[in-house]
């Protein structure tokens, strides 16, 4: 092997420059650089990319392939099976070396070590590192081997074993020969027929994007965070960095090392600190539990949940989706979701407890909506959110949980600054009346120019009634379970 023959840096869920370990270790091997992104869907088993996910993608690879671009290289684009698509570029460049940063799901890993056999039997060096977590699944064990089923004592364990090494500073000179590159207006990322990314408008997708929001949100709105971080009223009470950390333009690593150093120095208060990094912690139980559960978007991680009397009703389940349910707390929420591709926490507890409690639809339902409507729709964080509200999930909130939408709207957007953004045709209906428009008397509907059935819906099931419907649901599963 000489080191003069090209090595290929293959992106994929790790668009950056900055802290990325295996084009650190590429860059240090002296060896030009062919630096590779792949789209593929012609792999079987490979989950597709959800509409808003395609649309932040196309930004994002534009914006490193500038970045690439000012550090005096090319980003090559290339479509079809990842298999096939290196074995053009090692006959093309002659390249004898490639480095990736790993992937956590089943579909993606079973591919990724396919790949590496084969490379590897024909004289390929393969390299592989950790660019997505702070700790890989199997890095944190409980004492008799297996994984943590329960958040607290995992991340209790997990914050002590995060990796020690400093982060890598950004490439800023990156060499290597040209190679031919398809063209990415070609691939169709960006939606047109219609273009409904409008309202996305607020996003920067690309590594920039990711330093300049982590640094607005390290400089102000990190201290509050654990009391404010409920307020889906409030413009960015939370960090805004789940897409960029699904598309890997910024790691945990660098988070933690920053919010540390913040907390350090004294510039952010230790309380919201820590819990900022325990939601982070979350997303790593998430990874973990998606590792050794590879089927978590699709089948209930509790399995006695097979037995829940789930209702099929497709003019419910298209209310929700449209933000058409007469809850206005739900109907906000969805309706952002739609309009700028991301919702509050909060609030996708609320609409998710909703689908899958009031109108006692299956979770896979929500979880399939969100994969093609989120910018950030991750495939470890999502399946085990959606399962976490179900009451299916590992660590989940209880069944018999039911979220109140009336009550969670006026303890979460008080001021109603929420629902009169995403629902502008109740803005003018008092406060009181917001989070339950059709208890207004008649003449204050009609002061507020609302119409119920007409220019807002009347509430597609009645709170309590769907209450209980999700209540008796679950006493059946627990007879069948326990009659099993
Ligand atoms: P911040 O509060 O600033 O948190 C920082 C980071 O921590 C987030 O960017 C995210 O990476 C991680 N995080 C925060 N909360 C959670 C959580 N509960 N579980 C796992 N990681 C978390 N998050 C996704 O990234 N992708 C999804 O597809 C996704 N689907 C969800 C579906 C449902 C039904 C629910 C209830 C939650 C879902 N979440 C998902 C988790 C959470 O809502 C988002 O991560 C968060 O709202 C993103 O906003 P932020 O970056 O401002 O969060």
């Amino acid at each position: 092997m000489s080191k003069s023959a090209p090595a290929i840096v293959w992106f994929r869920e790790d668009l950056r420059l900055t802290d990325n370990p295996a084009l650190h270790a590429a860059v240090a091997s002296h060896r030009p650089l062919v630096l590779l992104f792949i789209h593929d869907e012609a792999t079987d088993g490979l989950r597709p990319h959800g509409g808003a996910s395609k649309w932040w993608l196309d930004k994002s690879l534009r914006a490193l392939a500038k970045t690439i671009d000012a550090a005096g290289a090319r980003l090559t684009f290339r479509s079809g099976k990842s298999a096939d698509v290196l074995d053009d570029i090692i006959r093309e460049t002659g390249a004898e070396a490639v480095f990736w940063n790993r992937r956590y799901d089943k579909p993606e890993r079973d591919l990724d070590a396919r790949i590496k056999e084969d490379l590897t039997g024909r004289g390929i060096d393969v390299s592989s590192y950790n660019a997505r977590l702070l700790n890989e699944p199997w890095a944190v064990e409980t004492n008799a081997g297996g994984y943590y089923k329960v958040f607290t004592p995992y991340w209790k364990q997990a914050r002590q074993c995060v990796d020690a090494r400093d982060t890598y500073g950004r490439h800023k000179t990156l060499s290597g020969p040209k190679v031919d590159s398809e063209s990415l207006d070609d691939w169709g990322l960006h939606p047109t027929r219609p273009d409904w990314s409008a309202g996305f408008g607020d996003w920067t997708p690309g590594e920039d994007g990711a330093l300049a929001r982590l640094e607005e949100f390290l400089d102000g709105p990190i201290n509050g965070y654990k009391d404010n971080r409920n307020r889906p009223d409030m413009d960015w009470s939370t960090s805004g960095l789940s897409p960029h950390l699904r598309f890997g333009e910024i790691g945990p690593l660098q988070i933690w090392r920053a919010v540390h150093a913040g907390m350090e120095a004294g510039s952010i208060h230790e309380k919201d600190g820590l819990h900022f990094l325990s939601e982070i912690g979350w997303r790593e139980f998430s990874h973990t539990l998606l590792f050794y559960n590879p089927d978590l978007a699709t089948e209930n991680y509790n399995d006695s949940f097979r037995h829940m009397p789930w209702r099929t009703d497709k003019a419910a389940l298209k209310a929700w989706q449209t933000g058409q349910t007469g809850y206005p707390m739900v109907d906000a929420g969805m309706r952002q979701l739609w309009q700028t591709g991301w919702m509050h926490n909060r609030v996708r507890m609320i609409v998710a407890s909703f689908l899958t409690k009031h109108l006692l639809l299956p979770w896979q339902e929500g979880e399939t909506w969100f994969w093609d409507t989120l910018v950030d729709a991750d495939p470890a964080n999502n399946a085990a959110s959606w399962q976490w509200t179900a009451g299916s999930g590992a660590d989940a909130a209880p069944y018999f949980r039911v979220f109140n939408p009336i009550s969670q709207g006026t303890k979460f957007d008080e001021t109603g600054d929420y629902v009169r953004r995403f629902c502008p045709e109740l803005k003018d209906l008092p406060d009181k009346y917001l989070h339950a428009p059709w208890e207004a008397d008649a003449a204050t509907l009609k002061k507020a120019g609302i119409t119920l059935g007409k220019t807002y819906p009347n509430p597609i099931v009645d709170h309590s009634v769907g209450r209980q419907r999700a209540l008796d649901a679950y006493d059946t599963l627990k007879e069948k379970r326990d009659a099993a």
